[in-house]
């Protein structure tokens, strides 16, 4: 039988800590003068003009060069789909080139005056909700766009569309701002009416799923014609629109990044690149969620225990630091790695200070609205965290509570139904996994459920709990 008690401190390994070279409170003052650099998630149905429009942004920011865009001209009327150039900048291969969707998350950078952006490109096809997840955990900002063209809106975002999974993906994974992008709206002739009409439904879904109503922006415009997107439109047909253009809408939402570096080094790997020149160098690419890095410094990976040392430290910004704190983008370079077992999930840590790897925790839920069966203990999901895909299941359901105040209205109830908030005990199958609390670390603290190709929860770690066997 198993026993339930708290993790302790226990920390596995303690290699003895080197004098590194960059002393990071210090150095951390030099940023504050710096650009801030936001990251945001691309959402919205299959064919909402995502791609397109991602593309006309970094091309009219003057990210992407003549002759690429030229090349991309080419290629597309060659194949008869010449208004495909613009998505290509965001495709990554040939072959996604060729079945014409964006499958994975492309990241692109680009600035401005006020900000650097990176763009987290989410995909809209339906297999991929999971890689959106991945791409919207690290987001600071969700750019919803709805293709506004006749019939579009409707079966996109009212008729079952991913549209509203995607927005309460976006709120549940930490989002605070959304900005609705009323994109194609070329087709319609640049119709008021049907901005407005639009604008009106999307924020009242928004605001009930808990976007707060000043969190809410939305802008007009043609990702394919351009229109709006890096300059206030002088279109006669557009004039009756008063608001600002889309990059001037993104450079409105920057805020102060908070750098939490001073709690140990977290970082969940998003990437691995082997068999570069050398075979024992191993890179890892992610987004730092706690604390910071430099070379010489000695890490953990989690829950794997290997430890290893940082080689080098790349900023994908391009900012030339040789250190990084949390909220960077990054890629390390690691040596000395024991074992060369890495995984896509786990999570690079201080090696003195790694996190607590468990397969059980508690978890306040919340379901989402039209769950198709309740939630009951025993019956097993996928939990997703980044790129983390575990198998669960609930072991225990402690309570329902009151959506509002938290506070306990049911104790042990036999099921969690549709739209309610619940405390239960969560089972990871299979390994440990590298787990903060939500009060830790809100990034590494906060899970989806999902069961059958549908999200059906959301969830926050409350307690880690270890096992004891007797
Ligand atoms: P995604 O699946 O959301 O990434 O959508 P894509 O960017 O691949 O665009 C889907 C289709 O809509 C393509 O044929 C685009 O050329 C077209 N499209 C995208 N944006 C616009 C726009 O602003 N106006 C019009 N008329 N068509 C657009």
């Amino acid at each position: 039988t198993a026993k339930h008690v708290k993790v302790e401190d226990k920390t596995p390994a303690q290699p003895k800590p080197k004098k590194l070279k960059y002393d990071i409170p210090k150095l951390i003052e030099s940023l504050a003068g710096r650009k801030p650099s936001l990251s945001f998630v691309v959402i919205g149905h299959v064919d909402a003009g995502k791609s397109t429009l991602m593309g006309r942004l970094l091309y009219d920011s003057g990210e992407v060069a003549e002759r690429t865009m030229r090349k991309f001209q080419k290629e597309s009327s060659e194949i008869g789909k010449s208004s495909f150039s613009l998505a290509w900048v965001m495709d990554q291969s040939a072959e996604e080139r060729e079945r014409g969707v964006t499958i994975d998350i492309a990241q692109s950078s680009f600035e401005t005056s006020k900000a650097r952006f990176t763009i987290l490109d989410a995909p809209g096809h339906k297999d991929f909700v999971p890689n959106m997840i991945a791409g919207t955990s690290q987001a600071d900002l969700a750019l919803l766009v709805i293709d506004s063209s006749t019939d579009a809106f409707e079966s996109g975002f009212k008729s079952g569309g991913q549209t509203r999974e995607h927005a309460l993906l976006a709120r549940s994974l930490g989002c605070r701002r959304i900005i609705v992008v009323v994109n194609k709206l070329d087709t319609v002739g640049w119709s008021e009416h049907r901005y407005t009409s639009i604008v009106e439904e999307v924020t009242y879904f928004l605001s009930h799923i808990g976007f707060s109503k000043n969190s809410i922006r939305a802008v007009p415009c043609s990702g394919l014609t351009g229109e709006n997107v890096t300059k206030r439109s002088t279109l006669e047909a557009l004039s009756w629109y008063k608001g600002n253009s889309l990059l001037a809408e993104l450079d409105s939402s920057v805020m102060v990044v908070n750098r939490d570096y001073s709690k140990p080094l977290a970082m969940s790997i998003n990437d691995i690149f082997r068999g570069g020149i050398s075979s024992s160098v191993v890179a890892v690419a992610g987004r730092i969620q706690q604390g910071s890095v430099q070379p010489e410094m000695e890490v953990m990976i989690c829950p794997t225990q290997e430890t290893a040392t940082v080689k080098s430290v790349m900023l994908d910004d391009g900012d030339d630091r040789e250190w990084a704190v949390s909220g960077d983008t990054i890629t390390i370079e690691l040596t000395n790695l024991d074992d060369t077992d890495i995984k896509v999930g786990d999570v690079l840590c201080s090696a003195n200070h790694p996190l607590k790897s468990v397969n059980m925790f508690k978890a306040r839920i919340v379901t989402f609205e039209n769950m198709a069966w309740p939630l009951l203990a025993g019956v097993s999901f996928e939990l997703i965290r980044g790129r983390t895909n575990r198998s669960a299941r609930v072991t225990k359901i402690h309570s329902i509570l009151d959506k509002a105040t938290g506070q306990v209205v049911k104790k042990r109830p036999r099921h969690v139904g549709s739209g309610m908030a619940a405390m239960v005990e969560i089972i990871v199958d299979g390994h440990a996994m590298p787990m903060t609390t939500f009060k830790d670390n809100k990034e590494l603290g906060r899970m989806i459920l999902r069961k059958e190709g549908m999200s059906i929860a959301a969830a926050v770690v409350d307690e880690l709990i270890e096992k004891e066997y007797e």
